[in-house]
This record gives C-alpha cells, structure tokens and sequence, in this order.
C-alpha cells in the first residue's frame, strides 16, 4: 500500500481501515463512509464539504491525496481516448477508454514500465520503473471518467505492466473499486490480463475472485511461445496449461486466451491445431484473435486479413470459441506503453 512514497496514498485504504484511523483520531464512525465516498469521486479537499477542517488538516499531513494531470490526449475518430498521466513523483503511465454498445470500459496500468520483455510490447522496451498503488490503480478509472465525461462500466487490467508482478496492490485495488460507498464496480465487470505468471493465477484461484482472467497466450508452441514472451522461459506451456486447468475447475469461470496475430510467426494452420489443442488441455476457454498493434521498436508484422480470418475458422472447425477482436484507436498510439514511451523519449 505504501507504494514508494513517504506518506500513504489515502485511496488505497479500505473503508475499513478508514473506519480504524478515524476511531484512531477521535472521529465518529461514519466519517469513515463519507471520506470513503468523496475520494471515490476524486473530489479534492475543499469540495469535502461534510469533512470537518481540523480532521482534513491532519489527513493531509499524514497521507497523500493526488489527482494525476493530463501530460497528453488523444482522441481517436472510433470514440477511443488514450490519456498519459503525470503520477505524484514525476512517472507517468496511460489509461484508455473505449466505447463499446454496451457502454464505455477503462483499461488501465498497474504498474509504471514492465520487466516481463515481449517482444511485441511497447511498454516493456524502457524496463520496470515502479509499481503503482492500489489507489493509483483506482485514479486512473476516477480520473479517466471525469477527464471524458463518460461511465465507466467495465475496467480492464490491460494497460503498462504486469498485474499479476503487483499481486497484492492488484487485490486491495479490486477491493476497493468493488466496496459499497465507492466506485462500486462488480468483480463481474472486471478483466485482469496476465502473460501467464503461473503463481498469481493459482492465487487467484484460490481466492475464487468472480472477475474474468485473460491469459496472453500469443502462441501454443513452446519455442515461439519463449521467443515472444522471455518470461514464458520459467513457465513451460504445460505448466501453464495446468494452472489455467485447475482455474477452470476451482471457479468455474472461463479463461480467455488473447493471441495477436503476427506474420510468419503464430499464424500459420498448424499453430492453429497447436492452439485448439493446448485450449482443450486448458479445459476450454475462449480466444480473442486480435491483429498486431505494430510498435516502432519491432519488425514484426501483423498477419494479413485473411490469415487471421482463416485462422479463426479452423479453430472454429477445431471446436474452440473464438473472437476476433476489433482494433480500436489504430490512429492513435493505441498499443501499450506506445504513448508513454513516445512522450518521455526513453
Ligand atoms: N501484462 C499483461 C497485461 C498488459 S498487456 C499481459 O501480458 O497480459 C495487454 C494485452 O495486450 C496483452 O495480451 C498483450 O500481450 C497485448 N499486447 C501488447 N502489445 C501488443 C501489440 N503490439 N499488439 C497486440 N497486442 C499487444
């Protein structure tokens, strides 16, 4: 929780540590409620009109209240808007928001920079800086409404970063977006994205938590798989394939299984029998076939059309459920980190 500031950010408390601290200083229970309340809607300090001036005095002392600032926008003519914020230390990460018929969803990051190496990735080509907080987690689906005028309805962990690298700030933040009295968002409405970090998803089934896991798959053949995902090294794909197995019987929730399309390199018929089978082992689950974003730092090619068509027809014939996804915002730095990146030049 304390991410690396001196003071704590006070929105990654939970409504009942909130109800601990003002106990703690003198205050009736349900103050607890209205702070809990305020800081869900990003109201700064002097809007708290409830919150008596003395206990607001301390607070901010004490703890860190921050609202991230637009370094950049970028309005994409599809509705997508990408937006680069300036975090409490100088760092910056994107969220962005897409609207779908059904409403508008958040992706956000969870952590500033990535280790994990994809060779397709734009946010891992600068390396790992930080993890973010739980409560800077939680700004970014604040702030992202409040800088578009839109409700967020659904977030998805699929910004800068590895959620599953930031397990326990990942869990206090899906505790706080979930609380009565804040943002109030169902586990239902939530995706996380992990590039298959064996350990969190385990943990994950463990805790039976009813969100949506995707896994980056990208490929179902051990050496191409490697060769794309460095951190896919530690985790052969039967390992994997067992975790996601035992996700499925302990929760009884579907896996998707993101793949980008990538030219010459997944795409052919036989990665597509590769990736029916390994789906089957998993115990099921769904894939969204998405062509690649291309990033400046890669040659790497997003497979033609009719490839990816051909694809998702053979894995359809192969009995595997199968999306292919939309690309939202290719006029705007769309894929991950890309923004970031181009903005700080490193
Ligand atoms: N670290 C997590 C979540 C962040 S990435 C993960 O790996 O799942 C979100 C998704 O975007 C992942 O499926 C990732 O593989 C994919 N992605 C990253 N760069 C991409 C690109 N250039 N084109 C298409 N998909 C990309």
């Amino acid at each position: 929780m304390r991410g690396t500031s001196e003071r704590l950010n006070l929105r990654s408390m939970e409504p009942e540590e909130l109800m601990g601290l003002m106990k703690e200083l003198g205050q009736p229970g349900f103050r607890a409620g209205q702070l809990f309340s305020w800081l869900a809607k990003g109201t700064e300090w002097t809007g708290m009109k409830n919150i008596p001036a003395v206990l607001k005095g301390r607070l901010e002392e004490e703890y860190r209240l921050y609202r991230p600032t637009v370094i950049e926008k970028q309005d994409s003519a599809d509705g997508t808007v990408k937006l680069l914020w300036k975090l409490w230390d100088g760092q910056s990460v994107e969220s962005m928001l897409m609207e779908y018929g059904y409403g508008c969803t958040a992706c956000v990051s969870t952590q500033v920079g990535c280790a994990m190496g994809c060779a397709f990735c734009a946010s891992t080509k600068g390396g790992f800086v930080r993890d973010l907080d739980a409560g800077e987690i939680l700004e970014q689906v604040i702030f992202t409404g409040l800088e578009t005028g839109k409700t967020v309805s659904r977030v998805v962990l699929m910004g800068i970063g590895e959620p599953m690298a930031n397990f326990d700030e990942v869990m206090r933040f899906l505790r706080l977006i979930n609380a009565p009295g804040g943002v109030g968002l169902g586990m239902r409405k939530i995706s996380l994205s992990t590039c298959g970090l064996v350990d969190g998803i385990d943990k994950l089934a463990m805790l039976n938590v009813q969100l949506t896991l995707s896994v980056s798959l990208h490929s179902a053949v051990q050496e191409v798989r490697r060769d794309l995902m460095p951190a896919a090294r530690a985790v052969s794909l039967e390992r994997l394939q067992r975790s996601c197995r035992e996700y499925f019987e302990k929760t009884g929730r579907r896996i998707s299984y993101e793949y980008a399309m990538i030219d010459r390199v997944n795409d052919s018929d036989s990665d597509a029998r590769a990736l029916a089978s390994w789906v089957r082992g998993a115990g099921g689950g769904h894939v969204n076939l998405i062509r690649l974003n291309r990033i400046s730092e890669s040659s790497l090619q997003p497979s033609p059309e009719s490839r990816v068509r051909r694809f998702a027809d053979l894995l359809q014939s192969l009995g595997v459920a199968v999306t292919v996804r939309r690309r939202l915002g290719t006029d705007i730095d769309a894929a991950c980190g890309q923004l970031r990146r181009k903005t700080d030049g490193f």
